[in-house]
């Protein structure tokens, strides 16, 4: 297992979609950062369009642990294998995907929390 800990990562899907409409974005990440024994935790708006590959190909360490909190995890796999491959990385060994859509907030914050206790047993 790495020595640092894993890094949360939050798609919001533009923001625009209902999917989200129940979660407060800011107060989730902040209890994220905040309570949490995380590296740290940043927003991306649309990871699965082109820019959002540039910023996962930038992004990616080889070896580090990302959890994404986005849409289903199938598609999360889908969308983002090939740019964890382009960098050297394997999105299968690295990324926690989770689906944190319709949820409120408390519900998004303990689904987070219990992945992030778990990598970190
Ligand atoms: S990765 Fe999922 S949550 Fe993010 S923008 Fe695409 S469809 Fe929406």
């Amino acid at each position: 297992m790495p020595d640092s800990k894993p890094r949360f990562l939050m798609c919001i899907c533009t923001g625009q979609c209902p999917g989200f409409s129940k979660l407060d974005l800011w107060g989730l990440i902040n209890m994220v950062r905040n309570e949490l024994d995380v590296e740290y935790a940043v927003v991306h708006p649309q990871l699965c369009v082109e820019d959002g590959d540039r910023f996962l190909q930038d992004y990616i360490k080889p070896g580090e642990r990302y959890i994404i909190g986005a849409c289903d995890p199938v598609m999360q796999r889908k969308m983002f294998k090939d740019a964890f491959a382009q960098v050297g990385g394997n999105f299968d060994a690295q990324v926690i995907p989770l689906d944190l859509r319709n949820m409120e907030t408390p519900e998004a914050f303990k689904k987070v929390k219990e992945t992030v206790e778990s990598l970190n047993e």
